[in-house]
């Protein structure tokens, strides 16, 4: 040790290990050839980095800028990959003055054949929502994860029970079986808070799956599989708010990374101010800025760098995992400047997908807003194909659950429809009974099967794209107030040692088992039914607590009669005439039940019938 040169070497050997180790991250991890806008933007992480100067040396790559920001431990940089470019490993050499110091390698992969043109999830489809942490525990060994902050505790309806990716993998087959042909997990990405972590959407880390819900991989085994068992997959993504525990909050790019505030300040979530002529800045601001929850920073995507971060992640996990779709939360807190930019790259890249916005509003004018093609008085020009409809879920539960007496009841579904002409295109909407924010659709309807499947009826063969939430097929219940732990419960038979198993039927009661078999029927038929899921609908005003509709196109027709009475009605058809042209008789897709289609119809007490009409 003596030797001055092995001091040199162990000097030089320490300094080599130390600058190997200061790139900590570069995001995106990966990207592809032949997107339609060639320029990605790599956030790059390490220790005094902005000290070093990146060169690029492949062909076709061009390393147009270095963007360097407030906190000297960051790097932006802006790759044009040219249309020469082919898939391949980059390596990004980094320089201290002329010597190089470190280098990375950053790869650009091949595209799925077809991946531009890829279809999003349509009227053909019926959305099964699931919330991972709660529908089957199918690997026991992520359940505790080192590094998680939050272990398992399935006694705590706010803590985490154990589902996961592998719990829904080894379902697929059931989900398939009952009709369902897309589905919406709640979002599935690291989620590593102290506590209440399970719902998934205090994001820490926008690239990686939570280690405890499976890995990057399995998530896109998990869309594979699906997509063979034809079952689409929509990611649940937010771009307003990431979770305290975000590992970039140790040491932020700069201070307007986020929308900060002298004293904590919370969203005021008056979203009507963006349409309001005569609402004022400080109130936009305060919807836009102030934060969803202590634990949820509120991103600003003003900065363009923030705001190309957001909109590449959507982009790279559509890429990396072959999405169908995509639900955005909070769709109207970011700025609305920045969705509208969201939604246009989005769209310009993938012509033919989908994606559905939460606006949880009950004004049909005010979802309108957001959706393609509205021409807004305003001028905002909104690129979002769907959106959830909110209004119709009210109209709903009220139709079924108020006292039909002086027009109330069916007409308020019958109303909010008529509402309609708002839309640049209601039948894109997505319609739900009840989701996981709030009370399950059977207590909602007080725990009633008749006014349950009256309901169910009505969302999967009206206009829109039908999502119904997992366990709603075996009258999974909730408190009537909001409760989310609650409503969002374990699904029988997702656990070891479960009682009762709602994949098998084992263990169900007979209600339920009644309630299943409705449901996949009803699902089963809809998949054959192309008047209802593309055709068009023509609806009667409702009389004497009936409400009936058709669903047409040419070479199909179907009838739905929604009736309230508890007493044996008899339907006059004569007021149908119109749309009875021709048809001699009907066939309930329920019970397969033949009637005949002149004079009158002796109605089933409170119940629906689904004809399908020659
Ligand atoms: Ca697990």
């Amino acid at each position: 040790m003596k030797n001055p040169l092995t001091l040199l070497l162990i000097f030089f050997g320490l300094s080599n290990l130390f600058s190997q180790a200061r790139i900590s991250r570069i995001e995106p991890p990966n990207w592809w050839v032949g997107m339609h806008e060639p320029t990605v933007q790599l956030l790059v992480h390490g220790q005094q980095i902005a000290d070093l100067s990146p060169r690029i040396d492949y062909p076709g790559v061009r390393l147009e800028r270095v963007i360097k920001v407030e906190n000297p431990n960051y790097l932006f940089l802006d790759l044009h990959i040219g249309a020469a470019a082919r898939a391949g490993t980059v390596s990004i050499r980094f320089f201290e003055k002329e010597r190089p110091v470190e280098t990375r390698n950053w790869e650009l992969w091949q595209r799925e054949p077809g991946s531009a043109q890829r279809r999003g999830f349509d009227n053909a489809d019926v959305i099964y929502l699931i919330t991972p942490d709660r529908f089957a525990n199918g690997d026991l060994t992520n359940d505790q994860v080192e590094d998680m902050r939050e272990g398992p505790n399935r006694q705590n309806p706010g803590g985490r029970h154990g589902g996961d990716i592998e719990g829904i993998r080894q379902h697929l087959k059931y989900l398939a079986d009952m009709g369902f042909t897309a589905l919406w997990p709640n979002p599935l990405l690291e989620n590593n808070m102290d506590r209440y972590s399970y719902h998934g959407y205090a994001i820490t880390d926008f690239y990686k799956i939570d280690p405890r819900f499976g890995s990057n991989e399995s998530f896109r085994t998990l869309a594979k599989e699906a997509n063979d068992k034809g079952l689409k997959i929509i990611m649940d993504m937010v771009v307003n708010h990431c979770g305290s525990r975000h590992w970039w909050m140790e040491d932020l790019p700069s201070a307007d990374w986020l929308n900060t505030w002298e004293q904590y300040t919370e969203t005021n979530h008056r979203k009507s101010v963006i349409q309001d002529p005569y609402a004022v800045e400080a109130d936009r601001k305060l919807l836009y800025d102030g934060w969803f929850v202590t634990t949820m920073p509120d991103l600003n995507q003003r900065n363009p760098l923030m705001a190309n971060y957001l909109t590449q992640n959507s982009i790279w996990w559509i890429e990396y995992a072959g999405l169908s779709g995509i639900r955005m939360d909070t769709y109207s807190y970011p700025d609305p400047g920045y969705m509208a930019e969201w939604s246009r790259r989005l769209m310009q890249e993938y012509p033919h997908f989908n994606i559905v916005g939460e606006e949880w509003n009950y004004n049909p004018a005010i979802v309108a807003y957001w959706q393609r093609g509205k021409v807004n008085p305003d001028g905002y020009q909104s690129h979002l194909p769907s959106l959830m409809d909110f209004p119709l879920q009210q109209a709903l539960t009220h139709a079924l659950t108020v006292k039909e007496t002086g027009g109330r009841g069916w007409l308020a579904l019958y109303e909010i429809l008529g509402q309609d002409f708002q839309y640049a295109d209601p039948f894109n909407l997505v319609i739900f009974p009840d989701n996981h924010d709030m009370p399950r659709f059977f207590a909602q309807v007080g725990e009633d099967v008749d006014l349950f499947k009256l309901g169910l009826t009505f969302v999967l063969t009206t206009r829109g794209i039908p999502q119904i939430y997992y366990g709603t097929e075996v009258l999974m219940t909730s408190p009537t107030e909001r409760n989310d732990g609650l409503i969002r419960s374990d699904f029988p038979g997702g656990w070891a040692g479960d009682k009762a198993d709602a994949f098998s039927g084992k263990g169900l009661t007979d209600k339920q088992l009644d309630a299943r078999a409705f449901l996949k029927k009803l699902l089963r038929w809809r998949k054959t039914a192309a008047a209802v899921q593309t055709g068009k609908l023509a609806h009667f005003d409702p009389k004497d607590n009936v409400y009936v509709y058709f669903r047409y196109n040419e070479t199909q027709r179907v009838m739905v009669i929604l009736n309230k009475n508890a007493r044996p009605h008899d339907l006059d058809l004569s007021r149908f005439a119109g749309m009875l042209q021709g048809i001699t008789q009907g066939s309930n897709v329920l019970s397969g039940q033949t009637f005949s289609m002149s004079g009158k119809l002796a109605l089933p007490v409170k119940g629906a019938l689904v004809l399908e009409l020659k």
